[in-house]
């Protein structure tokens, strides 16, 4: 069976889960159950990243000890993913002893390698992002670029990664995989920052306790990106069970933000090689969900809690509008009112209005028994190019563009029935053909639309008459002009999605 394994940025627990935190965890879970759907075994990994100077600060001001904060947050994450049906495989906490004992591991190689260097660090640090500058970096008034606040200035004796040594493995290794990073706009940027020459970096603090001892010089902790990249190794048997390790790595998909670019597909990919391990075999990098213009973060106080959302809008309303409204790898901009817009439009009076008029017709006119579709129905084309975009769009990690394909056989199946009017036929053959096909195009979407709506589907799949899990049908064959058999029941039911 072929693997899937994908991956979320590990969250930091130095705040409570946002929409910007579920935006890329509901692309990843709907990438991931569409991989399912391709009968593969998938490992969608996501969890919590735990250590650092950040983290120490914030549970000091609440007054607590540092384990005691985080395992006060990361609950929160775990909770929140499970009530937007999130169907992550495994949740890695930075804290645990499988990372921490796969950290060491990793680090251990990189010293052994010989590119693990002590050395003597002078500079300006910003706590923040947690990484040094240079004066050139700086904006004026010494203050950090992304914070704009002022960056500390630290002397400190670090062990250095040296990064300056892999610009040319780095090099052609991207220019053997020119799909690694996705979308193509986001690698250039990548292999730009690896073309404009790379600098070696501090990977281990003696100034902070708060994270994971070296081996080898344990009044050092690592630095917290050394720590938080491995989280993708050390989930999945790195350091303790080498089969498992072997059966997932290379990872397929790291779904990352466009702000850490640098370290996914620079230091990452450098580190796994300094330690003799294969690169992720690809990125998929997603642009912000802003709001008025500005990155949703706890500093800019413009946080949503997508928990709140889901009380009006349900689980599945609130999943469809971060998938299908922002191209992935491009800036979203979040609106109260673009969501009930697509809410009402797309789900409300396609989607929901498609299955209540077949229900109800199927219910007069048929008997409320659902009828076989004919093989040379006009929506089968339809349905058949539908498939094949959606697939491929998914493949390209484009939730957007594969719902845009499955909305357009709802539409043209509306449009069918609006043309047919098998609401004013007599019962008989010619009703029984167009309610048919019509129940077929609801089926086919149902299983399209599944990784988005996995709820929602599953309500349509019984209401059809289908039994078993849409989630457990398998692509391409499910997806095949024909599969309804007829003679189910047909149930009407409570609107989907109710008008706002
Ligand atoms: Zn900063």
């Amino acid at each position: 069976m072929s693997h899937f394994y994908l991956t979320t940025p590990i969250y930091y627990v130095n705040a409570q889960p946002h929409l910007g935190h579920a935006y890329t965890t509901i692309i990843g879970d709907a990438v991931a159950r569409w991989h399912r759907l391709l009968g593969e075994d998938v490992h969608y990994l996501t969890g919590t990243d735990e250590h650092g100077l950040k983290i120490q600060q914030a549970a000091e001001a609440a007054g607590l000890a540092p384990q005691a904060f985080v395992d006060s947050i990361s609950p929160k994450f775990a909770d929140a993913w499970d009530r937007l049906d999130i169907s992550h495989d495994d949740f890695i906490r930075t804290t645990e002893l499988r990372h921490r004992t796969g950290v060491q591991q990793l680090l251990q190689a990189c010293y052994d390698a010989g590119d693990l260097e002590l050395d003597v660090y002078a500079g300006k640090y910003c706590v923040a992002c947690e990484l040094y500058y240079t004066d050139d970096d700086l904006l004026p008034g010494a203050l950090c670029p992304i914070h704009q606040r002022p960056v500390e200035y630290v002397e400190e004796e670090n062990y250095f990664f040296r990064l300056s040594r892999f610009q040319d493995r780095l090099l052609d290794w991207y220019a053997a995989n020119p799909r690694a990073i996705l979308p193509e706009f986001r690698g250039n940027e990548a292999i730009g920052l690896i073309r404009s020459g790379l600098r070696d970096f501090s990977a281990s603090r003696t100034s902070i306790s708060w994270g994971i001892p070296l081996p080898w010089d344990p009044k050092h902790v690592a630095y917290v990106w050394f720590d938080a990249l491995a989280n993708y190794i050390t989930a999945v048997g790195y350091g303790a069970d080498d089969d498992r390790f072997a059966n997932w790595w290379p990872v397929d998909r790291h779904l990352i933000g466009k702000d850490i670019i640098r370290q996914h597909c620079v230091y990452w990919p450098a580190m796994l090689m300094s330690a003799g391990i294969e690169p992720p075999r690809g990125f998929a990098v997603g642009g912000f969900l802003l709001m008025g213009g500005d990155k949703m973060s706890k500093t800019s106080g413009n946080v949503i809690d997508p928990l709140d959302l889901t009380l009006e809008f349900g689980v599945d309303g609130v999943r469809y509008y971060v998938l299908a409204d922002t191209a992935y790898g491009s800036d979203g901009d979040f609106t109260y009112e673009g969501l009930t817009s697509r809410y009402n439009s797309d789900l409300a009076n396609n989607l929901g209005n498609l299955l209540s008029r077949v229900a109800t017709v199927v219910g007069k006119k048929c008997g409320g028994v659902g009828p076989a579709p004919r093989a040379d129905s006009p929506l089968a084309a339809t349905a058949t190019s539908a498939h094949e975009v959606a697939a491929a769009a998914w493949d390209d990690l484009q939730p957007s563009r594969a719902l845009e394909a499955t909305w357009s056989l709802i539409r043209a199946t509306n449009a069918y029935l609006e043309a047919n009017e098998p609401w004013k036929m007599e019962p008989g053959p010619a009703v029984d053909s167009v309610m048919g096909d019509a129940l077929e195009a609801l089926r086919i979407v149902t299983l399209l639309a599944s990784p988005a709506l996995p709820s929602t589907c599953q309500i349509i799949w019984q209401r059809i008459g289908l039994a078993g899990d849409v989630g457990g049908q398998r692509l391409p064959e499910a997806a095949a002009w024909g599969g309804y058999p007829g003679g189910l029941t047909v149930t009407k039911g409570d609107p989907l999605f109710p008008r706002k």
